[in-house]
């Protein structure tokens, strides 16, 4: 297989270099949102199967665009639901669970997930961003997006930086909440946690010690 003169090996499999950037600030988020624990199963990025409808492009293709940006994810039920929220937040708009044969063909259950700003994507698929900016679920026919909808214009880098927004507000929230825990509680040097035996600990140095934890990242 020739695949396009920017792909990378990302897992094993081939992939264009904004997919080597995105996936693994997607799953620390989707790890840190509890969602997923490890790494995501990926089913492709560029094209492997003709099946796709050259949304991931087909690497021997004679297109201007060979294929990036879009990727398949085995992802189901409520866990799939949950991550495509995430996806679409972090600047993939074009991204759907596809349930049990939903081409009609036997097609595996799985999450379709294309970014924005990858100049590595087909025709198809920036059609199929197209689709969702116009209420569409990205397959043939009139069927209306599920949603939830995606923010508008936000960009696969975009969505990096969002998510590293979110996961900076909550490490302040940890903060506030010790703070405002160690004003509540006063003077501690008199109060104890027993936890039993030789794990006695002056609740002072609990709290101290997690907020060193919460301050030093
Ligand atoms: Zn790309």
């Amino acid at each position: 297989m020739t695949s396009p003169a920017y792909a990378q090996t990302f897992r094993g499999l081939p992939a264009c270099p904004c997919q080597v950037t995105w996936i693994p600030a997607l799953e620390h988020e989707l790890r840190r949102q509890e969602i997923i624990q490890g790494t995501l199963g990926i089913a492709q990025m560029i094209g492997l199967y003709e099946a796709s409808g050259n949304t991931h492009g087909d690497p021997n293709g004679a297109g201007l665009r060979k294929g990036g940006g879009f990727a398949d994810f085995w992802l189901t039920g409520r866990t799939a639901d949950r991550a495509v929220v995430v996806m679409r937040q972090m600047g993939a708009p074009a991204t759907w669970r596809r349930p049990p044969n939903w081409d009609h063909d036997g097609g595996s259950e799985h999450v379709h997930s294309g970014m924005r700003g990858c100049p590595h994507a087909t025709v198809q698929g920036l059609a199929q961003i197209w689709a969702v900016e116009h209420n569409g679920d990205g397959l043939v026919g009139n069927a209306p997006d599920p949603g939830p909808r995606p923010v508008p214009d936000r960009t696969w880098r975009e969505g990096i930086e969002w998510a590293k927004e979110q996961e900076t507000m909550d490490e302040e929230r940890t903060r506030e909440i010790v703070r405002e825990e160690l004003a509540k509680a006063g003077s501690l040097d008199n109060v104890k946690v027993d936890v039993g035996g030789e794990n006695r600990i002056r609740l002072s140095e609990a709290f101290k010690r997690l907020f060193e934890r919460t301050s030093a990242q």
